[in-house]
């Protein structure tokens, strides 16, 4: 017999997944509609109208791609990659490895620049290797939530148009919860998640691409025999299909179009999760919801300083929404994060390759982008650091924070 399912309610302040606004929940709780019927396509439709207000951007094509963040990745550029395509890869932390990982498996020549963790680029650095690479896409984390570093972005598009590039950007961890001006930055595709700022559960990836990206895309287009009408299947004859059926935007796009040509069949619940996640997002109003990122993110830096912790990273170059800090000498990381778990039902993240056993990171994404979370998360770490012996101030933490919220 397996009991009733039964998760406890958690204060988690990881970078992703993160807590669901209550509303979205009971969105997803709604019954199911066929996935042609007029009131589902409405919603879809909705859906994408949303998308682009959040992307801030004019792109017919906004959409989700089902499966998590990655999938959303892998979509775009398995759609636009061809075997042997050049593309330029700036890493700064794990995401950029992801990115050329994935190129690589579509069969790009990939080039990476790297520079050290904890740092960003010159924009200036990206733009003189564009010039000299001449690649066909450079791919761009914006938001590391592995360093918890956000890498300016606003010049990069520009010089990919000059260089007959297409400009894609990771925004997985930055959309809804820092500015992301898909059109005025001139980025050809953007792929968010919606685990994270968008504070909507794991399992869609909602992009954005524009004409140039789907000029790449439509010339490799192939239709599925049995769906397709007698012109359709002789489009593109001798090029190279789309390397995956699942990922291929050239039919997701129909799919998501007025033809609604048949594709997969779309996750119905999850739809709902992000049709109401967009509306909580837009009611706030995008500007505002910024600022309460950088809001509590204040309160929590003067609340870990206050601890006298010291924080990982560059200042300059902070996500506003990933807080790094470094354990202190002779303590244990996993032991702090598990007793801070157990005990109080709060949730930190660890860290990735080089940074494993030498960082925490706080998250503050969305709904769990709160005083009350805030205020938790810095008691709860003062007293477990405390009870492992950590030379830390005590008492200081909690009125550094209130200093913030009571000004
Ligand atoms: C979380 C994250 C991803 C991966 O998302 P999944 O939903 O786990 O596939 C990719 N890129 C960045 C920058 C992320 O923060």
């Amino acid at each position: 017999m397996f009991s009733e399912l039964q998760p406890s309610q958690r204060t988690i302040m990881t970078p992703g997944p993160v807590e669901t606004d209550p509303r979205v929940l009971r969105a997803m709780s709604s019954p199911i509609l066929g996935q042609f019927d007029p009131e589902f396509t409405a919603i879809m439709n909705d859906v994408m109208a949303m998308l682009r207000q959040l992307y801030r951007t004019e792109n017919r094509w906004a959409f989700p791609v089902d499966g998590t963040s990655r999938s959303g990745i892998e979509a775009v550029l398995c759609s636009m990659i061809e075997p042997g395509d050049r593309v330029l890869v700036p890493i700064y932390g794990r995401f950029g490895y992801l990115l050329t990982e994935i190129c690589e498996r579509h069969g790009a020549d990939v080039t990476t620049i790297e520079c050290e963790w904890g740092e960003v680029f010159q924009q200036e650095t990206i733009i003189q290797t564009i010039e000299s690479l001449a690649p066909k896409i450079v791919a761009l984390v914006h938001g590391e939530t592995s360093t918890g570093r956000q890498q300016p972005l606003d010049q990069i598009g520009q010089a990919c148009r000059k260089n007959g590039a297409l400009f894609v950007v990771d925004a997985v961890a930055t959309i809804g919860g820092t500015e992301m001006n898909v059109d005025e930055w001139q980025i050809d595709a953007v792929i968010g998640g919606t685990q994270k700022c968008l504070s909507v559960p794991s399992g869609l990836a909602p992009i954005t691409y524009n004409e140039r990206a789907e000029a790449v895309i439509q010339a490799r287009k192939k239709v599925e025999r049995g769906i397709a009408t007698e012109d359709e299947l002789s489009l593109n004859a001798g090029r190279p299909a789309i390397g995956s059926n699942y990922f291929d935007l050239s039919q997701l796009q129909d799919y998501w179009s007025e033809r609604r040509l048949n594709h997969h069949t779309e996750a119905t619940s999850m739809v709902y999760a992000l049709y109401e996640g967009l509306r909580v997002v837009l009611q706030e109003g995008l500007e505002e919801r910024f600022a309460r990122h950088r809001y509590h993110e204040q309160a929590l830096v003067a609340g870990l300083k206050g601890m006298g912790l010291t924080l990982y990273g560059s200042e300059e170059a902070k996500l506003p929404m990933v807080t790094c800090i470094e354990i202190p000498e002779g303590i244990d990381g996993e032991s702090v994060r598990a007793m801070l778990l157990e005990q109080f039902g709060i949730e930190i993240a660890s860290s990735f390759g080089p940074l494993k056993g030498k960082i925490w990171r706080i998250g503050t994404m969305g709904y769990s982008c709160r005083k009350e979370n805030v205020l938790a998360v810095l008691s709860g770490l003062e007293a477990v650091l405390l009870y492992h012996g950590a030379a830390i101030e005590s008492g200081r933490s909690v009125p550094e924070a209130l200093n913030v919220y009571m000004q």
